[in-house]
């Protein structure tokens, strides 16, 4: 802070990473923290997918196969949702952008607010390590808290610790072969935008490898260098 009352400048953020490196489980745990909203592009995918949307009905077999749906169609989603109110007091992005075009549209988009992205933090891991991360990967239908089989376990086998809940959900797209597949396009597609963000100054890497409390550490300590 400068010394005035004025509030804390709204921070955007973007969380950039194979599938699997954690970018869900650490944009939840900074929300909390920093009292940002977490944008989820595949989430919004996913709640389109079932409710049957007209733009749920053209992502539905893109996603299942494991590639990108098409850039019209994401940043269409995520123009509406930014729009929101509550996205005035900063986003985390989580799976967006995911290839140039996507990011120059959320320049854009910031541009047009009068707000910038602060950071752009790569989650870096091996891929190898990532079909099982995503092999063991559910979620509480109740809260959308995100578990793993072996990583990340409730304290209570099949009761969600968030919110006492026992539905579970397991994504379609999280098997072995599809896995394969978001890998390929991850590296195609999205790993180009950390030279993206690195020559706008705004990159930082963390090492993803990295257990999720010492991973959240880190990025902790990289959202409070870039809000000061
Ligand atoms: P992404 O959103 O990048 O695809 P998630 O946050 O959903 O990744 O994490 C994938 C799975 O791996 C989840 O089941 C999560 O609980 C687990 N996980 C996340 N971070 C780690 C970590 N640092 N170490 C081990 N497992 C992790
Ligand atoms: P992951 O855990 O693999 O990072 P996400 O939940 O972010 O998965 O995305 C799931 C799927 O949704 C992707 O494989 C892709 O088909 C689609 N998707 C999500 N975000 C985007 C995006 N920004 N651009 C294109 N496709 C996207
Ligand atoms: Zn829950």
């Amino acid at each position: 802070m400068d010394g005035t009352d004025s509030p804390q400048a709204a921070i955007h953020l973007v969380l950039l990473g194979p599938p699997g490196a954690g970018k869900g489980t650490q944009a939840r745990l900074l929300e909390e923290r920093f009292g940002l909203v977490q944008l989820s592009t595949g989430d919004m995918l996913r709640a389109a997918v079932a409710a049957g949307t007209e733009a749920g009905q053209q992502a539905k077999a893109v996603m299942e196969a494991g590639d990108l749906v098409s850039d019209a169609i994401v940043i269409a989603i995520l123009r509406d949702r930014l729009a929101a109110p509550d996205c005035a007091r900063g986003t985390i992005l989580d799976g967006f952008p995911r290839t140039t075009v996507q990011a120059e549209a959320l320049d854009a988009l910031m541009a047009e607010r009068g707000q910038r992205i602060g950071a752009a933090i790569s989650l870096e891991v091996d891929d190898a390590a990532m079909v099982a991360r995503i092999a063991g990967r559910y979620s509480c239908a109740g809260c959308g808290e995100g578990w793993h089989d072996s990583f990340k376990t409730p304290a209570k086998a099949g009761v969600c610790d968030k919110c006492g809940g026992t539905e579970m959900t397991r994504r379609a797209d999280d098997n072995a072969e599809t896995v394969e597949q978001r890998l390929r396009a991850y590296h195609a597609q999205t790993a180009p935008l950390i030279d993206y963000y690195d020559a706008k100054g705004v990159l930082a890497r963390v090492d993803a490898m990295a257990d999720i409390a010492a991973v959240s550490h880190e990025l902790s300590a990289i959202v409070t260098r870039a809000i000061a």
